[in-house]
């Protein structure tokens, strides 16, 4: 089943302790159908500027994503500059420009209105609810959002969230939304506000998915060096809902395994500035790190391998 996805592609200049990159290929809904791919098909819809570079149209084109719904308008791409601390767990946005994403409305291919996955990448909370309005009846509707939107664009994000099966977002998003330090707290007080799960990402630290009646938390896959955390939640995602989509149904273990396929595409991304960690992806790659997580989590693991 196939997904279709809203959310910024766009250029990147990125600034980390170690090291950086200029004006590379980024955007939210870039990392999430590079991730997504390896699961499901995946179409995109966004809009790109006349200096959007050919190399990028045919990166996505390559890896059997749908750049049908890219519309290429007048004016500069997306760009985002962020900078990492030494705790990359922090970043600070040094300027963002929305550009030709400012007042795109765009209209859904015929196909794309039939998806039954629906994922609702970070970009302004206007752009998602129309989106989501032309997919006449889709299975599971999942959306992410970021600290300038719930700031910036407070009323439509709540707004939005009913409509919402699951909302993704960080642990400093959630305080922000929910006004809960506690991250246990925020994540009951937004299931609250609309969705059936919230799914809190943590950095380093993991992730916790919370439904009315159960929480599942799981740590990061631990990595010595994380070159750009840059995309690792829209990673996550791309990977969450592929594995969703490709089973068909959500089921709480069907769920639980979608956050484990989530975190080892995010752990992937953040070992490579950029897109570069998901462009040059092989399957056994994901197979392997995807064995290797379950490995450092299962308690009974060395007992089983020695019989
Ligand atoms: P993540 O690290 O998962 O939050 O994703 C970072 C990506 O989001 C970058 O590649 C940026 O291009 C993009 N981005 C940054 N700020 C925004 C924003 N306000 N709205 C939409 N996308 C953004």
């Amino acid at each position: 089943m196939s997904i279709v996805v809203v959310g910024t592609i766009g250029y990147d200049t990125i600034e980390t302790q170690h090291g950086g990159v200029a004006e590379a290929l980024g955007g939210s809904a870039s990392f999430f159908a590079l991730a997504a791919r390896f699961f499901s098909p995946v179409s995109i819809v966004a809009a790109v500027g006349t200096d959007f570079r050919p190399e990028d149209q045919r990166l996505f084109a390559e890896r059997s994503i749908d750049i049908r719904g890219m519309v290429q308008r007048e004016g500069e791409t997306f760009r985002w500059h962020g900078r990492y601390h030494e705790d990359m767990n922090i970043r600070d946005t040094i300027s963002v420009a929305l550009n030709v994403f400012a007042d795109f409305t765009p209209d859904l291919l015929p196909d794309q209105r039939r998806s039954d996955y629906v994922f609702l990448a970070n970009i302004s909370p206007s752009l998602q609810e129309h989106v989501l309005s032309q997919v006449t009846s889709p299975k599971v509707v999942a959306a992410d959002t970021m600290n300038h939107w719930i700031e910036n664009e407070r009323s439509g994000l709540i707004r939005l969230l009913p409509r919402l099966d699951i909302l993704t977002l960080n642990d400093e998003e959630a305080r922000m939304l929910s006004g809960e330090h506690n991250l246990l707290k925020a994540g009951r007080a937004i299931l609250k506000m609309g969705p059936d799960t919230v799914l809190v990402k943590r950095g380093e630290y993991g992730v916790l998915l919370f439904q009315q009646s159960s929480l599942f938390a799981i740590p990061a896959y631990p990595l010595e060096e994380v070159v750009d955390p840059t995309g690792a939640g829209d990673a996550f995602a791309g990977a969450f809902m592929g594995w969703l989509a490709r089973n068909g149904r959500v089921t709480e273990s069907i769920l639980r395994t979608a956050v484990v396929y989530g975190s080892v595409l995010g752990s992937i991304a953040v070992e490579k500035f950029s897109v570069e960690g998901l462009s040059e992806l092989a399957w056994d790659e994901i197979e392997k790190r995807y064995r290797a997580f379950i490995e450092l989590t299962d308690s009974h693991h060395s007992r089983w391998t020695s019989q």
